[in-house]
């Protein structure tokens, strides 16, 4: 029910007020720009052949490599889970077929890459990553580590299952050089959990916090979700008051993404959801409690702790963002294993098949396992800049882009910009004669921010798509 016609918030020490229609107006579907061209524009006929010319192209890189592994295998399923999985209690009968072709394929990609290049990042995400064993885990990290070329100081990083991850296997990780972890949370709420199918006492979540705090992680992350079925604003506030006494350094919270044509089993809760106001209000006490305790709004779902480097990279205008969302690697090339994963060059962005006997059969033949992809064009890269600034800095000073691009911008994107001047009357951005700023107000619909530059939206079908889930 409606309670206002204006809403407050109050972000970092500035508190905002806006009408109710804003929220209306601007909480429709749209992407989150992981990757520009974002993925439904990636083409079929991309097939191995491309995806082969593109790696040679990077023969004589001295580029930097981040690289990513895919481990698609939960124990059960979490019934809000948009992620690409493969639930089986079966572990190492399933595994170990996967790991195998896992490490066939690290084998064959290494074999084209400039072995000098240096790894400056390796993420493994799922899935649940744990749910390799701990020998597996450290025949999996050796097997990557013979074949690239890791920096000492790269960032190595993992996502945790705290119901299913074991000390042995925080030990394991820890010895291997691992550095940082990302804990799966969501709620606390024990009817929220009950609900989507995922039991996990605050209790057991600090147990192993401790532990790999004690272990000596360099950098632990904490996910959590708003939106889920039965969460109120009380209960998501207690479930955040939780979190900060563990004091994590980043926390993701992300905004449950309700697409059951996709997820058929997210509809057995589809009555129970916080809805607009209700569930922006829960999104509000969130970010309130976060920032009151200290944590910076980096955007895009994401804060983090004064001294970490997200923060100081976004300062220095060094942030980028990646298929794992905001990274401070600016400038690596992005190779990726596993199923259904995806890699990203400059120039590339190439996914692996969604389904395991595809892509086992194009492994077992020999084939790089890729699914689709597309090769971006010149104002492809241009408009992924200007989208990649927004969502870091929030600033966009047109200057920066018209060197690195040779263009002027406001010529270039004058239909952009008569796109944002509603944006402006709304009072979410600020269109300077040299520069573009997001308001604070704006940081809350930085989608929608980003949405004024995508070349390749089709407006009037994004509604009746349905392929993207709504900005908040
Ligand atoms: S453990 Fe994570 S990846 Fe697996 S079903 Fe649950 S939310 Fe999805």
């Amino acid at each position: 029910m409606r309670t206002t016609e204006s809403i407050a918030i109050d972000l970092g020490g500035e508190r905002i007020n806006f009408p109710l229609e804003i929220l209306e107006k601007y909480n429709q579907p749209g992407p989150r720009y992981t990757s520009y061209p974002t993925a439904p524009e990636w083409r079929d006929d991309f097939g191995e052949a491309e995806w082969l010319a593109a790696i040679e192209e990077t023969r004589t890189s001295t580029a930097p490599l981040s690289l990513y592994a895919h481990l698609p295998f939960c124990q059960s399923l979490c019934l809000f889970c948009g992620c690409n999985v493969i639930i089986s209690k079966k572990h190492e009968e399933v595994s170990a077929p996967y790991l195998a072709r896992l490490k066939q394929e690290i084998t064959r990609m290494s074999e084209r890459i400039n072995p000098a290049r240096q790894v400056q990042q390796l993420h493994w995400g799922g899935g649940t990553p744990t749910y390799l064993s701990a020998a597996q885990i450290e025949e999996l990290f050796n097997h990557l580590a013979a074949h690239f070329n890791f920096a000492p100081d790269a960032e190595i990083g993992i996502e945790i299952e705290p119901r299913t991850t074991s000390e042995e296997q925080c030990r394991t990780l820890r010895r291997l050089g691992f550095n940082r972890l990302s804990l799966g949370v969501q709620d606390f709420d024990p009817l929220v959990q009950k609900t989507v199918n995922r039991v996990q006492p605050y209790e057991m979540t600090k147990a192993i916090f401790d532990t790999c705090r004690e272990l000596g992680f360099s950098s632990i992350n904490v996910d959590l979700i708003y939106g889920l079925p039965h969460q109120t604003v009380e209960s998501f506030s207690r479930t955040v008051d939780k979190i900060l006494t563990l004091s994590p350094d980043r926390i993701a919270l992300f905004s449950y993404a309700h697409v059951p044509w996709l997820k058929k089993q997210q509809g057995s809760f589809a009555n129970h959801l916080p809805m607009g106001f209700e569930k922006f209000s829960i999104f509000r006490r969130a970010i309130e409690q976060l920032t009151e305790a200290g944590y910076r709004y980096i955007g895009m779902d994401h804060f983090a702790r004064p001294e970490d480097e997200l923060c100081r990279a976004q300062d220095d205008r060094t942030l980028t963002r990646n298929f794992q969302g905001y990274t401070t690697k600016a400038g690596c090339d992005l190779y990726a294993f596993g199923v259904s994963s995806i890699s990203s060059l400059e120039n590339v962005y190439a996914q692996n098949w969604r389904d395991l006997p595809q892509y086992y059969e194009a492994v077992d033949a020999g084939r790089l396992p890729v699914m689709r992809g597309m090769r971006v064009t010149a104002e492809d890269k241009l408009r992924r800049a200007v989208i990649n600034r927004i969502l870091c800095h929030g600033t966009l000073p047109k200057a920066e882009i018209e060197r690195e691009f040779g263009i002027v911008f406001d010529e270039y994107f004058a239909a952009d910009l008569a796109r944002l001047a509603e944006l402006e009357r709304d009072q979410l951005v600020r269109l300077n004669p040299d520069s573009i700023e997001v308001t604070t107000l704006g940081r809350i619909f930085m989608r929608n921010v980003a949405m004024a530059f995508d070349a390749r939206l089709n407006r009037e079908e994004l509604v009746r798509q349905r392929v993207f889930s709504r900005t908040l």
